[in-house]
């Protein structure tokens, strides 16, 4: 069944009557990692699974809301002491408050939502659920009077506050701003975002899920940033954004190989997204998949976040003539993002799924997706 009909009959089945419809946006990065703490740019886009929710307010001050694909229901007020005990339920209430503690407007409301946003697999489900929900109480109670990006600022705080993960704010924001066939640069330092086309008529992009997740004794995303900060300050600047190659050779000696090589690739991956850029204004793909995978290569012989089924997969993509691949978020497991021909892809998809399984035991997932618009209204109540 379709999403908007399943969500529609079951909310007709638990509450009566019709709601609005409102979507949010899984999202992807095509490049641009380890780039947010360092003051450099992302390039993230929304894409083709959502998360869906039919909404009606309800004339109290309580919020009953129905989840389809947990198969859960759950009933909070809107006050801090009312937090739910779901987890799921509380990426809602964290939104409601996010949205009270700014001096915006939330009453009662029955809801009933689901979605194919793979949970968990680097597509940021729980950023699609927040900018739903964030969208949906900025539509229905603030006359839309919210600012947009301040709707991505609410759902990363509901993360920090309500949901004990110290996220950054590139999956909101993608998730919220996103728009069809268009990705977009955010400056992580300045916040400022431009448009560019993403329209590869000729490719597909494809997700290849590893399904494996290699958690490390001592926490390497801390190491990864201290070694940046010490660079930085070495530099005598805030962050590496400010940094070129030629400062760093020029220190290069008062500095440990592993924070040079850090550093490094932070200062070449600022310059591939801008490469990426002027690629993408041409309608020059080739050179999009060629930054690509020097990203593999950089993250995973400079970097160091990669692992072995990823760089397999890297490798097998390379094999079988795919245009672009690499790690996407980040590392130690998880998913590669690839760009590929469209005359390849059953070929490049047999061949991945059945050589991976030789190796390792089990398929990996794979995820088509088209880049899509970010929040919106399907429909009204009234229907
Ligand atoms: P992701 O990388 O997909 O964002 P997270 O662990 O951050 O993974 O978020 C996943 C959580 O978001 C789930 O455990 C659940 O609480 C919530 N969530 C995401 N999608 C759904 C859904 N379709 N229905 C209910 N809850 C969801
Ligand atoms: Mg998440």
């Amino acid at each position: 069944m379709e999403l908007q009909e399943k969500i529609d009959k079951t909310f007709e089945e638990r509450f009566g009557g019709h709601g609005a419809v409102y979507a949010s946006a899984g999202r992807i990065n095509l490049i641009g990692e380890h780039t947010d703490y360092n003051g450099g740019f992302v390039f993230p886009g929304a894409i083709d699974k959502v998360i869906m929710a039919e909404i009606r307010p309800n004339e109290t001050d309580k919020v009953r809301v129905f989840s389809i694909d947990i198969n859960d229901y759950a009933e909070f007020g809107l006050n801090e002491e009312d937090a739910p005990e779901a987890s799921w339920a509380r990426y809602i209430f964290g939104v409601a408050r996010e949205v009270l503690k700014r001096g915006g407007v939330v009453k009662g409301f029955d809801a009933v939502f689901a979605g194919n946003v793979p949970l968990g697999a680097g597509l940021s489900s729980s950023a699609a659920l927040e900018s739903c929900f964030a969208f949906a109480i900025n539509d229905m109670f603030n006359d839309n009077t919210i600012d947009k990006f301040e709707l991505a600022r609410i759902g990363q705080s509901t993360e920090h506050n309500y949901c004990g993960v110290n996220c950054g704010i590139m999956d909101q924001f993608a998730s919220v701003m996103g728009q069809k066939g268009k990705l977009m640069r955010l400056d992580c330092r300045s916040m400022e975002f431009e448009y560019f086309p993403f329209e590869p008529k000729d490719y597909e992009l494809v997700l290849v899920d590893s399904r494996v997740k290699h958690e490390l004794a001592d926490s390497p995303y801390n190491k990864r940033r201290q070694s940046c900060e010490r660079v930085a300050k070495r530099l005598g600047i805030e962050t590496l954004r400010d940094a070129t190659m030629e400062m760093l050779e020029a220190v290069k000696t008062d500095i440990t190989a592993e924070d040079y090589f850090r550093a490094k690739f932070v200062i070449e991956e600022k310059d591939r997204v801008l490469a990426v850029c002027d690629a993408l204004n041409a309608g020059d793909y080739e050179t999009v998949g060629r930054k690509m995978y020097e990203t593999h290569r950089g993250l995973s012989k400079d970097y160091e976040v990669s692992c072995e089924e990823l760089d397999f997969l890297n490798d097998l993509a390379r094999e079988c003539g795919v245009t672009g691949s690499r790690i996407m978020g980040g590392g130690f497991g998880g998913c590669t993002i690839n760009l590929v021909k469209k005359e390849l892809l059953p070929h490049f998809l047999e061949e991945v799924r059945a050589r991976f399984n030789d190796k390792y035991g089990h398929e990996p997932q794979i995820y088509e997706v088209i880049i899509s618009d970010g929040a919106r209204k399907v429909c009204d109540a009234a229907r």
